[in-house]
C-alpha cells in the first residue's frame, strides 16, 4: 500500500499499451484517470491537454487493464492437501481468504471469481472489498458448490441431490450472498475414491440447476474434466467449463453452440505435479488429466472458443496471485499473446458480469496493471507488476 494519495487526475506514460481486447498494442501510450474511471487510454499524442495534471512515467513499462482470475479459492492456501489444509474454523477460513484477497491484488489482479468455500467467507470478502474495508481484487463469489453425495470437494461445497434440491442449493446460495454458482458436474482430482473422468449429475439435475441461477439472474461455472461432463453441463446451459482436460469434438461443438467459454486451469494440475510435498495420491490422479490438457487446449482455441484464465488458485502448490503463470503457460500451448492477455481481462471481466472492467477505455473503471517490461515480447512480464491502480488508486 501506499502513504500518500494518488493524484486525481493522473496520466500514466509507458512505451505500450495493451487495452485487454486483443486489439494490436499501442506505442507511445497514456492513460489518463480521473475520478475512478478511465477518461483516456491510447496513444500519448492524443491525450487531452489538461494544465497541472501529474504524469507518472513508466520508460520500460506495459499499461494494460488490471487482471481478473476467474476461478480461485479465497480459504484456500495452496498447502500440499486441499482437504486436510483448509482451516477447520470458518474464523480462521475468513482471515486466509483475507490474506490471499490481498495476495491476488499485488500481483495486479483487480477482480477475482471465488468458486467454492464451505459457507460464506468469500461473500464476506467481497462485501469487505466493496465497502472499501478490506484490501482485494473485486470478488465474485459463488458460496458453496453444488456437489452430489458422494461427489467431488464437498468439504468446499454443499450437497444437493435431485432436481429440487438443486433449485433449493440455488436459492441458500443466494440468500447466503452469492453472486453466481458453481456446480460440480464430474470427479475431481483432490477428492480420493471419485474418477476426474466420470459424470456426476444427471442432465435432469444440471437442467434445474442451470434454469434456476439463469432465472435469479446468477451465471454458472461447472466444474468438468471428463467429455462426458462436460458435454452434460454444456447442454444444460453453462456459463463456463472449469478444467475440461478431455475435450472430444462433440464437446467443442457445444462450446461453440452455446457460446460458453473454457477456462483449462493450467496452473491447478501443474501444482499438483511440481509440488514437492503433494501426495503421490493425487499426483498419480492428476497425471492423465495434465497429459490430456495441452491438446484438449489447442483444439478448443483452434475451434475458435473462447478462453478465459483461471488458476483454481489455493489448490496444492498453486499460490494466489499466480495468473500470469497460468497465461503464460496457455502462450506455451500456442495461444498468441495479445489473446493470451485477453483471457485474464476483457473475456474474463466479461463472463464474471462486470464489463466496465478488463479493458482500458473511456468510461471503464480505473483498474489499470503497470508490468515491468514489453508483455509482448515476455509474458512473465506480467509477474512483475511495476504498479498496481484500482479505481484509480494506487494500491501497489
Ligand atoms: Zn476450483
Amino acid at each position: 500500500m501506499t502513504s500518500s494519495p494518488t493524484p486525481d487526475p493522473v496520466v500514466l506514460r509507458a512505451p505500450r499499451l495493451l487495452d485487454g481486447t486483443g486489439a494490436e498494442p499501442v506505442a507511445d501510450a497514456a492513460v489518463l484517470m480521473e475520478g475512478g474511471r478511465i477518461a483516456y487510454a491510447g496513444p500519448a499524442a492524443g491525450l487531452p491537454t489538461a494544465a497541472g495534471v501529474q504524469v507518472r512515467d513508466f520508460p520500460a513499462g506495459t499499461l494494460l487493464p488490471g487482471l481478473v482470475d476467474a476461478h480461485v479459492h479465497l480459504v484456500a492456501s495452496a498447502g500440499p492437501d486441499l482437504a486436510a489444509d483448509i482451516p477447520r474454523s470458518e474464523a480462521e477460513r475468513t482471515l486466509a481468504a483475507v490474506r490471499n484477497a490481498r495476495r491476488q491484488l499485488d500481483h495486479g489482479v483487480t477482480l477475482v471469481r471465488d468458486l467454492g468455500a464451505p459457507g460464506a467467507e468469500a461473500v464476506a470478502v467481497a462485501r469487505a472489498v466493496e465497502a472499501g474495508e478490506v484490501e482485494g481484487p473485486r470478488v465474485l463469489a459463488a458460496g458453496p458448490a453444488v456437489t452430489m453425495t458422494g461427489g467431488h470437494i464437498p468439504y468446499l461445497g454443499r450437497i444437493a441431490d435431485g432436481p429440487d434440491a438443486m433449485r433449493v442449493a440455488v436459492r441458500g446460495n443466494l440468500a447466503m450472498g452469492a453472486r453466481c454458482i458453481k456446480v460440480v458436474a464430474t470427479g475431481g482430482v483432490l477428492t480420493k475414491g471419485v474418477d476426474p473422468r466420470e459424470p456426476a449429475y444427471t442432465q435432469p439435475e444440471l437442467d434445474a440447476l442451470v434454469d434456476e441461477a439463469h432465472r435469479l439472474g446468477m451465471t454458472v461455472a461447472a466444474h468438468a474434466i471428463g467429455e462426458g461432463g462436460v458435454a452434460a453441463a454444456l447442454r444444460a446451459g453453462v456459463d463456463s467449463i472449469e478444467h475440461g482436460m478431455f475435450l472430444d469434438e462433440a464437446a467443442i461443438e457445444l462450446f461453440l453452440a452455446t457460446g460458453a467459454r473454457y477456462t483449462p486451469t493450467f496452473c491447478a494440475p501443474h501444482g499438483i505435479l511440481a509440488g514437492p510435498s503433494v501426495p503421490e495420491w493425487i499426483k498419480e490422479r492428476a497425471r492423465p488429466a495434465a497429459e490430456a490438457q495441452g491438446d484438449s487446449f489447442r483444439a478448443a482455441v483452434k475451434a475458435g472458443v473462447p478462453v478465459v484464465a483461471g488458476t483454481d488458485a489455493g489448490t496444492p502448490d498453486n499460490p494466489h496471485g499466480g495468473v500470469a503463470r497460468e497465461l503464460a503457460f496457455m502462450v506455451d500451448a500456442g495461444l498468441d499473446v495479445l489473446l493470451a492477455v485477453r483471457a485474464a481481462t476483457a473475456e474474463a471481466a466479461d463472463l464474471l458480469g462486470d464489463p466496465d472492467r478488463g479493458v482500458l477505455r473511456p468510461g471503464a473503471h480505473a483498474d489499470v496493471l503497470v508490468a515491468d517490461g514489453d508483455v509482448t515480447a515476455d509474458v512473465a512480464a506480467l509477474g512483475r507488476p511495476a504498479a498496481v491502480f484500482q479505481g484509480g488508486r494506487q494500491v501497489r
